[in-house]
């Protein structure tokens, strides 16, 4: 009989499948899952339109794999097909006609969609190498059997079917040196496939699987077989509120593999309006072990209808929330591709908006209400939350500004920049910040105690990103970060004498290049010296700067502060030039070092060492 020829969209997306290099073939069976299901919906819906009964154990999906053969079926008792339905379903692509492959971007673009969507009834090409489908429609007495090896074409013949709905008869292709096919015929991973595609199907999906007991009275063996229903059948998310506990919940993180760990807040909305979704999200308590490599996937799983159609949607989520795990279900998401996929596009983007906001709500909310498990949250992704602030130029700083905290000088635990802002005292106009790798080593800062000895408080900066991402908050509360090594603190200081302007010239002279000024600082109390910075790079700034590829360019701009009131300053006083050039070269290297900056000329600084001790 003479084949009949594909649509040249169907085919060349045929040959996609065909020789799908995608990783995930597996899903072919959640695609022929859920057009079951959605045949079984038409036939129930006419069910319940002509009063002939409203079962729905009546449209049980069944598979059933035969090894021998290499036959996995998929049998359903939905509305199924007649001829013409046949040729048009399946004979071209869901009469989409909106899929236009780019010619040389073809084979990258068919995996995403693949990936995004799935393709439907020609995804069973990716495991299969020849595919039957039987069907009788509803009210039709014939029935019809479609076949097909692949692209090469399909034919339509006449065919006996006791009931109507349709059966499916996929060939499993033979398993080659980079891909295994035979697993798609083990039962038990079968029904794995379906607890993690289709568990929330409402017909039951059953299989005759294959089990062992114990033969009565006797120690032997025997294998026998039952049918088992694969799926749960209702989805957690769409229960009631009220009937779920935390356990329930808990079960469901772990089961879903979202972590392993306590989840330390679950959200679950129902949204209803122009946009109608629910949401089941989880905010987990620790970090994932891959969570800062770039192996770690973000996103929810995306359902329509309780099918699942993408596992990680990442556009659901923005990257400074990426370690929400959860779902998102929405009726108003079409599950195959096709020319709505720009508005779905849309919707998806308006129901991240509003995923976003709820985030930002609660986790709001847990900071302000339960500080102990926001501080757990944010010892582990704290960092995510203030990269957040950083990136995207301070876009987000509306949701992210009081969700980030720091340790301060008067704290013992974090603080928020709010709660910080409320105890300034009037006469305060900065919010102070040093940097530095542990609150010890900040306090402990010369340029601390200025700050310190006015009575303001002090936010510790331990991590690299913290001032970079107070620097794209600019302010808050209106009010500006300032870093303590900032050569103007911001507060009145008594003015700094000329007196010894000469004695800071011929420093500044002995150091040259090094230094932007040398002058007498009126923030130290108990060091001789040390580094404050002009200009818009801190001294921290400079040391991630400078690990980085444009390191050598981004200086900070040094002034050797010099504590006038400290005892060795009579000694500088005192000293002739050659001196003066060794005292310079101490004490603007202690003040390196003070600093965690490299030694520029260690030669040079330990020469002026022995000087000193030679005397
Ligand atoms: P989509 O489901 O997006 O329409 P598919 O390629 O999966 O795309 O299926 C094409 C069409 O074939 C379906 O819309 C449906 O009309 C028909 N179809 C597929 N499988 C079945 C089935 N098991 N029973 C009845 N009709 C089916």
């Amino acid at each position: 009989m003479a084949k009949k020829q594909f649509k040249a969209e169907s085919k060349r997306l045929l040959d996609l499948m065909i020789n799908s290099i995608y990783t995930q073939k597996e899903i072919f069976l959640r695609e022929l899952i859920s057009n079951a299901s959605d045949a079984s919906d038409k036939s129930y819906y006419n069910a319940l339109c002509n009063n002939t009964g409203l079962d729905r154990e009546r449209y049980e999906i069944r598979l059933a794999a035969d090894k021998t053969l290499r036959t996995l079926t998929i049998t359903d008792h939905g509305i199924g097909m007649n001829k013409e339905d046949l040729e048009k379903n399946l004979g071209t692509i869901a009469e989409s006609g909106s899929f236009k492959f780019k010619n040389n971007a073809e084979e990258k673009e068919g995996v995403d969609i693949i990936g995004q969507f799935g393709v439907g009834f020609y995804s069973a090409f990716m495991v299969a190498d020849e595919v039957t489908v039987t069907s009788r429609k509803e009210g039709e007495e014939t029935a019809w059997k479609w076949t097909s090896t692949g692209s090469d074409g399909y034919t339509v013949t006449e065919a006996e079917k006791a009931e109507p709905g349709t059966e499916i008869v996929l060939h499993i292709k033979e398993n080659t040196e980079t891909d295994s096919y035979d697993e798609y015929l083990e039962q038990y991973r079968l029904a794995d496939l379906v607890k993690k595609y289709s568990d929330f199907i409402k017909y039951p999906i059953t299989m005759e699987m294959t089990k062992s007991r114990k033969k009565e009275d006797s120690e032997e063996y025997e294998q026998y077989t039952e049918l088992e229903t694969l799926n749960s059948r209702v989805p957690l998310w769409k229960k009631s509120k009220k009937e779920l506990k935390e356990e329930d919940y808990k079960a469901f993180y772990h089961a879903q593999r979202y972590g392993y760990d306590e989840p330390v807040k679950t959200i679950h909305t129902n949204v209803e309006g122009s946009l109608t979704y629910t949401a089941l999200m989880f905010i987990p308590g620790t970090v994932p072990y891959d969570f800062y490599t770039k192996d770690f996937k973000k996103g929810l799983a995306l359902y329509s209808n309780g099918v699942m159609i993408m596992e990680k949607c990442a556009d659901l989520l923005p990257d400074y929330f990426g370690f929400v795990q959860g779902l998102v279900d929405s009726a108003d998401l079409s599950l195959n591709i096709s020319r709505e996929l720009l508005q779905q596009d849309h919707q998806l983007k308006a129901i991240s908006k509003n995923l976003t906001k709820t985030i930002q709500k609660e986790l709001a909310g847990l900071c302000e209400k339960d500080r102990e498990t926001y501080s757990k949250f944010f010892d582990a992704f704290g960092r995510t939350l203030k990269y957040g602030l950083y990136s995207d130029w301070g876009m987000n700083k509306e949701t992210l500004q009081d969700l980030i905290m720091f340790h301060s000088s008067k704290e013992e635990a974090y603080t928020t920049l709010k709660e910080y802002v409320d105890r300034m005292p009037e006469e305060q106009k900065y919010i102070y910040y040093g940097t530095g790798e542990t609150k010890e080593k900040i306090r402990s800062m010369p340029a601390a105690e200025g700050v310190l000895a006015k009575g303001f408080e002090l936010l510790y900066f331990t991590e690299d990103v913290d001032e970079f991402a107070v620097k794209m908050l600019q302010t808050y509360k209106e009010k500006e970060f300032k870093n303590i090594t900032d050569a103007d603190l911001g507060f009145e200081q008594e003015a700094p004498s000329d007196e010894h302007a000469e004695l800071m010239g011929k420093l500044k002279e002995a150091l040259g290049d090094k230094v932007a000024d040398v002058k007498a600082s009126t923030r130290l109390v108990s060091h001789p010296a040390c580094i404050s910075t002009r200009g818009a790079i801190s001294i921290e700034m400079e040391k991630v700067l400078s690990a980085g590829p444009d390191g050598q360019n981004a200086k900070a701009e040094k002034v050797l502060e010099i504590n006038t009131g400290h005892p060795l300053f009579a000694q500088l006083q005192a000293a002739d030039e050659e001196q003066l050039k060794t005292y310079a070269e101490v004490l603007y290297n202690q003040a390196l070092l003070i600093e965690g900056l490299p030694i520029e000329d260690p030669v040079a600084y330990a020469n002026a060492i022995w000087k000193l001790l030679e005397k």
